[in-house]
């Protein structure tokens, strides 16, 4: 049989992907599964959003676009970085793309060689670390503990950058933790790359919106400008404004940068569909005020997680401020047998056997580098983290 190429080796479906689709293979089969483990908003598209496709479509926006991104999204995109990051970028310092994932993948296609480092605060989504393996790239991990709420303490990140260091990766809100990075933790990560010219660094800002407790978010390139011409700063529409399918993502940054990805862009698509480009406009330029009622829900079933889980003897979780995942600690189950005769070793144990006896979605803290835990996403309804609490803390309180 022919042969595949050797830069796959090691790279798998992503562990989110793959419990999704097993759980809606067991929902296919008629059984009632508590889903937990998507990353992505339950609300729908807002209404004007959807609108503006339609009229997209019906005025004939229907021909190839620029590669980059039409003038008209690269304009509210402009708009959107000035307002909320007080960030200013040229039009030809603004990339739109498939989705951040896209934009991040353009990113390290065009800077990373064999060999190459790319140190990642860990846990982590899982995407950056396969993105920079299919270029050749070593990852360099810097773990973030749960003892420092998950936050990336400045001196393990000095220790980690070496000569061949190409990026560093941040993602405050963070998939899988949701912990946030404050400012003064900012200022000192971007003291330590001030004195580090020879790194880019890539901020993946896609969960700004969705922040708790009053706290306030910033970005690296914000917060020093001295650093702006080695940021890549990356956002998307996906998360805030419930469109994760519409695949629209985007950045600024340097110019020679946004030029090579523009180049690696227009070798593999020929730009990004035009409906969902209006739609996007509509988002970023429409009414703003509907997120803060999104966030003061996704705190509220944050709350309810929180209080939930910390009540099941064997599991502890902190009280992420950020994004809609909490990330909790099953160190307490391990070593133990389930109902069903499961013996849980790992975190990977105890969401398989979670799924099968109990038929609940979730996914394990192994798959983001950091173990034992288990990610859960609160991006649904009271009523369905009540149930899926519930079967969590049958499950756990069976263990013998
Ligand atoms: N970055 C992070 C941290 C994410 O969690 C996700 C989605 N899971 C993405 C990027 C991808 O976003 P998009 O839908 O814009 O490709």
């Amino acid at each position: 049989m022919p042969g595949l190429a050797d830069r796959l080796n090691g790279i798998a479906i992503s562990a989110s992907a793959a419990m999704t689709d097993k759980a809606s293979a067991l929902k296919a089969e008629g059984h009632k599964i508590i889903s937990l483990s998507a990353g992505e908003p339950d609300f729908p598209t807002p209404d004007h959003v959807i609108d503006a496709a339609f009229e997209a479509a019906r005025n004939g926006a229907t021909k190839y676009p620029p590669q980059d991104g039409t003038p008209a999204l690269k304009a509210a995109v402009q708009r959107k970085f000035a307002r909320e990051n007080s960030l200013h970028y040229a039009l030809d310092e603004i990339l739109i793309g498939n989705g951040a994932k896209q934009i991040i993948y353009n990113a390290m296609m065009a800077t990373l060689n064999p060999g190459d480092e790319v140190i990642l605060p860990t846990p982590s989504w899982i995407s950056y670390a396969d993105g920079a393996r299919i270029c050749g790239a070593n990852i360099v991990t810097v773990v973030c503990p749960a003892e420092n709420e998950f936050r990336l303490a400045p001196e393990a990140l000095s220790a980690a950058i070496t000569p061949r260091t190409k990026w560093l990766i941040l993602n405050f809100p963070n998939n899988p933790t949701g912990a946030c990075c404050p400012e003064e933790d900012l200022r000192a990560i971007a003291d330590i790359m001030l004195q580090n010219p020879h790194v880019w660094i890539l901020t993946d800002d896609i969960y700004e919106h969705l922040i708790y407790d009053n706290a306030t978010f910033q970005t690296i390139a914000q917060i020093e400008p001295r650093l702006k011409e080695r940021v890549l700063t990356v956002n998307g529409v996906s998360k805030s404004y419930a469109m994760t399918g519409w695949r629209v993502g985007y950045c600024g940054g340097p110019r020679n940068l946004i030029s090579a990805m523009n180049n690696m862009q227009g070798q593999t698509t020929s730009g990004i569909n035009t409906l969902a480009q209006a739609a996007a406009i509509a988002a970023l330029d429409g009414p703003q005020d509907y997120l803060l009622d999104r966030a003061k829900e996704y705190q509220q079933r944050r709350d309810f997680v929180i209080e939930r889980l910390n009540g099941i003897p064997g599991m502890t979780c902190h009280t992420p401020q950020g994004a809609f995942y909490v990330y909790a600690s099953v160190a307490g189950c391990l070593g133990r047998t389930s109902r069903a005769g499961h013996h849980i070793k790992t975190d990977t144990d105890f969401v398989t056997a979670l799924l099968e006896e109990k038929l609940v979605a979730t996914v394990q803290g192994t798959a983001y580098g950091l173990a034992p835990f288990i990610r859960i996403s609160y991006a649904t309804s009271l009523e369905v983290l009540a149930e899926g609490c519930e079967r969590i803390k049958d499950f756990v309180l069976a263990l013998t």
